[in-house]
C-alpha cells in the first residue's frame, strides 16, 4: 500500500515516485542519470540485508547500474561544488566585514537543507539576506547536469532526466520550486528517498548484498572526503572550513579534522583560527535547536558562520532514510560510515577535486562568477503559510 510518512519539518506528506523512475528508465528517448546524496550510502544497506554501520557506496553504484541508469553520478560531486561557492561567499563577506563594511551580513547561514530553508522563510523573514545564496548540492547537481553535462553529451536538456536519491522528504518539495526550472523543465526531475530506492532494488529482484563494489562514473561522480560528511551534523561547516582556511591563508591545513564541530550535541559552538582571525562557528541540528541558535544571534551573540540541518544527526537521520525511531546508537553508526569514507579518500578538500577544477576551467570560470551566480545561487522568499 501507499506509504505515508510525515516529514520532520511537519510540512510535507511523502509521495512515492518509484514508477516515475521506472517509466523514465524504460523510455528509449531519454538519457536517465542518477545522483545519490551522501547520507544514502550510510543507511541504504539496513533495508537490504546489510548490517547497520556498513558503507554500501560500491554496492549502491552497482545496483543503480543494474537498474538501468545511463550514468551513475554522485551528489558528493556537487557537495564539493557547494563548498567552492559557499566558501568563497563566506570569505567575501568576512573580508568586507573585517574591512569595516557594516552592511555585510554575518553570520553566514548554510543553505543546503531545504527543511531549514523553508523554516527560516516562514519564521525569520527579517533575515532572508543572511543565509548563503548557494543552492543545495542536489540543485547544483541538476543545474550543472542540464547545462554542462547535457552539452558534453550533445543533447538538449529536455532529453536528460535527472533522478535524485535522497535521505530527505523536503528534497521532493525543493526540486519543485519554480526558480529551479528553466522554461518549465526542472533541473532535477524526480526525487526518491533511500527507502524508495531499497524498495525498487527489491522489486527488481537485485541481490543487493551479493553485488560487487563498483565506482561512480566520471565526471559528475568524483568527490573528495569533504563531500560525504555533508550527511552529518557539523559536516558542511567542517568541509567549508577546510577550503576557506586554505583559500584565505594560502597555507596548507595541517589537520583537516575539525573535531569541535562533530558530535551529537544539539547546539555546538567552536572557535577556529584562520590566519590572524578567530572565527566563531555555530552548528545546530533539529529545528528547535536552530531556533535557539538564531535567537542567540538576534540577541547579539557573535558568530561568523552557522550550519543548520533540520533532522536529528543531520541527513543521516533524515525522514527518507530507513526508519531509525530516534535510535542514537544507530545514528552514530551511520555517522561513522561517513567519517570513515572521508578519512579513506586520497583528497579531502573540495578545492582539490580535479573534476571540479576542470568544471571551473571549462565552464564556470571561477567561484561567484556571473555564470556561477546564474546557475548555482538562489534567493529566498517570505512565506506566510506552511
Ligand atoms: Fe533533508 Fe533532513 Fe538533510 Fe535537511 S537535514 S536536507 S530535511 S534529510
Amino acid at each position: 500500500g501507499q506509504c505515508v510518512a510525515v516529514c520532520p519539518t511537519g510540512a510535507l506528506v511523502e509521495h512515492e515516485y518509484i514508477w516515475e523512475v521506472v517509466e523514465a528508465l524504460a523510455n528509449p528517448d531519454k538519457v536517465v542519470i542518477v545522483q545519490t546524496a551522501p547520507a544514502v550510502r550510510a543507511a541504504l544497506g539496513e533495508d537490504l540485508g546489510v548490517a547497520p554501520g556498513t558503507s554500501v557506496t560500491g554496492k549502491m553504484a552497482a545496483a543503480l547500474r543494474r537498474l538501468g541508469f545511463d550514468h551513475v553520478f554522485d551528489t558528493d560531486f556537487a557537495a564539493d561544488l557547494t563548498i567552492m561557492e559557499e566558501g568563497s561567499e563566506f570569505l567575501d563577506r568576512l573580508g568586507k566585514h573585517l574591512a569595516g563594511d557594516t552592511n555585510v551580513k554575518l553570520p553566514i547561514l548554510t543553505s543546503c537543507c531545504p527543511g531549514w530553508v523553508k523554516f527560516f522563510e516562514h519564521q525569520f523573514p527579517d533575515m532572508l539576506d543572511v543565509p548563503s545564496t548557494a543552492k543545495s548540492p542536489q540543485q547544483m547537481f541538476g543545474a550543472i547536469a542540464k547545462t554542462y553535462y547535457a552539452d558534453l553529451l550533445g543533447i538538449p536538456r529536455e532529453k536528460l532526466v535527472v533522478v535524485s536519491v535522497m535521505p530527505c522528504l523536503a528534497k521532493k518539495y525543493e526540486c519543485a520550486r519554480p526558480e529551479f526550472s528553466v522554461n518549465g523543465n526542472p533541473d532535477v526531475d524526480i526525487v526518491i528517498t533511500t527507502r524508495e530506492l531499497a524498495k525498487l532494488v527489491k522489486r527488481m529482484n537485485i541481490d543487493f548484498a551479493g553485488l560487487p563494489d563498483e565506482d561512480f562514473d566520471a565526471p559528475l561522480g568524483a568527490s573528495t572526503g569533504a563531500a560525504p560528511i555533508f550527511g552529518v551534523t557539523g559536516g558542511v561547516i567542517e568541509a567549508a572550513l577546510r577550503t576557506a582556511y586554505e583559500l584565505a591563508t594560502g597555507e596548507t591545513l595541517k589537520k583537516v579534522d575539525f573535531e569541535d564541530v562533530r558530535g551529537m550535541d544539539g547546539v555546538k559552538k567552536a572557535k577556529v583560527k584562520v590566519g590572524d582571525n578567530e572565527l566563531v562557528i555555530g552548528v545546530a541540528h533539529g529545528l528547535g535547536n536552530a531556533r535557539e541558535l538564531l535567537n542567540r544571534v538576534r540577541a547579539g551573540e557573535t558568530f561568523h558562520a552557522i550550519e543548520v540541518m533540520a533532522c536529528p544527526g543531520g541527513c543521516i537521520g533524515g525522514g527518507g532514510q530507513p526508519y531509525h525511531h530516534g535510535d542514537v546508537e544507530l545514528l552514530k553508526k551511520r555517522t561513522q560510515v561517513l567519517y570513515a569514507e572521508d578519512a579513506g579518500k586520497p583528497l579531502r578538500k573540495s578545492h582539490e577535486n580535479p573534476y571540479i577544477i576542470e568544471l571551473y576551467e571549462k565552464f564556470l570560470g571561477k567561484p561567484l562568477s556571473e555564470r556561477s551566480h546564474q546557475l548555482l545561487h538562489t534567493h529566498y522568499f517570505k512565506r506566510q503559510r506552511l
